[in-house]
């Protein structure tokens, strides 16, 4: 131990401390950091640029997919980058797998589908499938799920760039012009006319340094168990236990956690702290229902790969949407869609259960930063006011804002100007011309 503090000592006092060697095309180059009390100071570098696109989405989830797709749809040249290697995010690597919000009421009191677009395209390859249970916030299975999403980018013609974190913002004074990913390839940078930030944590608006609510809620972490076909309800002994929702394939069931309160979901050590209590609870829970008659047969199936973070940041943008527009019916001029309602909510005084919820559009400004040129924000993460965030977080909202985001995305391309001069008339024909659905009073 003394040993060690010793030399650490003397490389402080030294002042720099040789961290690797970095290898380029074939030759070793030497890399020197700074080695502060309490941080490494690192050594500017030159990035090599891995690609440029007109359209680059970062985060493959339900927004990114939309996104991607609308923006290669309209003939943009269009990159998805996502940090691990599937599709779908946490609907289908977290397995979340009912799509929320898919109906709201009408002003004429009938319960409505108000979720179409990418989103009906999605649900329809699924039931062609037979991987999709329900019509009402239908349920998926998640591999079906991410090849379906697969297919439909390569049939777009997107570039997916897979097992890449995007780690920082590529900014020449307030406007982006790229990010920077770390993969096994090293850093690059990755370069296009507008970048469409669906991380689901705001991380790209948080480079480019925008304003935002840091939202604490509960982190879980989903799963799904096997042989619960299997169960003998005639065992002796035998108690009815809850299994679960049932998923498209026989015997394999939906386990929902919904985790610890309150918990940061941008600190990585607390994010490692839930990751090791999930996995033994999950295993034990399971092993505990194995015991108990006739469950011998049940089995887990599998964890979800992604820890289930409901928020982080929420943006700070041009138009910050309320609860009270979405019971109100509130029209706008920018609408890029509708969502619909998926929880029982307090409202001026009263319990208001789903099935009463209106529908409820969402405006383009949400979905703009206030400062960054270039830069539009779809997901969990889009500009709402934080008693909204159970509504304007589930997939189907989700798919809503990223169709809209692409499609404006290209508008931008197309028309050579900025992603905040998009005229929003012409946004709204396009999208209604994909199938995205808007409320008859808005027109
Ligand atoms: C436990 C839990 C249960 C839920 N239950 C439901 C439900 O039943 N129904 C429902 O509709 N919704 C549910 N939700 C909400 C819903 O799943 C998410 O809000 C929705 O998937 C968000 O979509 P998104 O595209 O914004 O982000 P995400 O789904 O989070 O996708 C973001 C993607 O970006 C990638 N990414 C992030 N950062 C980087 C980076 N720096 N570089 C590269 N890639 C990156 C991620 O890997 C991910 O693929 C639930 C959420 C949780 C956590």
């Amino acid at each position: 131990m003394k040993r060690r503090k010793f030399i650490q000592e003397g490389l402080l006092l030294a002042g720099a401390l040789t961290l690797g060697h970095q290898t380029v095309r074939g030759k070793s180059k030497k890399k020197t950091a700074t080695l502060h009390k309490d941080c490494v100071e690192e050594p500017a570098r030159q990035v090599p640029i891995l690609l440029e696109s007109d359209v680059l989405v970062v985060g493959g989830g339900p927004s990114g997919v939309a996104a991607a797709l609308s923006a290669a749809r309209m003939g943009m040249k269009t990159c998805l980058v996502e940090r691990y290697n599937h599709l779908g995010g946490l609907w289908t690597g977290g397995l979340v797998l009912p799509l929320n919000c898919t109906h709201g009421l009408s002003q004429e009191a009938q319960r409505t589908q108000v979720i179409h677009g990418i989103s009906g395209e999605i649900t329809d390859r699924l039931r062609r499938l037979n991987m999709v249970r329900g019509e009402v916030n239908p349920l998926v299975d998640p591999e079906a799920c991410k090849y379906v999403l697969e297919k439909m980018m390569q049939e777009a013609g997107v570039t997916v760039v897979y097992h890449a974190w995007a780690a920082g913002a590529v900014m020449d004074g307030r406007t982006i012009r790229g990010i920077f990913a770390e993969s096994k390839s090293g850093r690059r940078a990755l370069l296009a006319k507008v970048v469409i930030d669906c991380t689901g944590d705001g991380d790209v608006f948080h480079w480019a340094g925008e304003k935002y609510l840091e939202a604490r809620y509960a982190i879980g972490m989903e799963a799904r168990l096997g042989g619960t076909d299997r169960v003998n309800h005639n065992a002796p002994g035998y108690k009815p236990h809850g299994l679960g929702a049932q998923t498209p394939i026989p015997g394999v069931t939906w386990h929902y956690m919904w985790g610890d309160a309150k918990q940061d979901g941008l600190d990585v050590m607390n994010l490692s702290r839930l990751q090791q209590k999930f996995r033994l609870k999950i295993w034990e829970d399971v092993e505990k229902l194995r015991q108990q008659p006739g469950y011998e047969q049940v089995f887990l199936l599998d964890t979800a790969s992604q820890l289930g973070i409901r928020t982080t940041r929420i943006l700070n943008g041009c138009y910050q949407l309320t609860l009270k527009d979405t019971m109100t019916y509130r029209n706008f001029d920018d609408c890029i869609g509708v969502s619909g309602a998926y929880t029982t909510i307090n409202y001026d005084g009263r319990k208001v259960p789903e099935k009463e919820r209106p529908y409820w559009q969402i405006p383009y400004r949400a979905l703009l930063p206030r400062h960054t040129d270039n830069l539009l924000v779809a997901g969990r993460c889009f500009s709402y006011e934080e008693a909204l965030t159970d509504d304007a977080r589930e997939i189907g909202t989700c798919l809503v804002t990223g169709q809209g985001a692409g499609t404006a995305a290209a508008l931008a391309v197309k028309g050579n100007d900025a992603v905040r001069n998009v005229n929003t008339a012409q946004l709204r024909s396009e999208l209604e011309a994909q199938g995205v659905w808007f409320d008859t009073h808005n027109k």
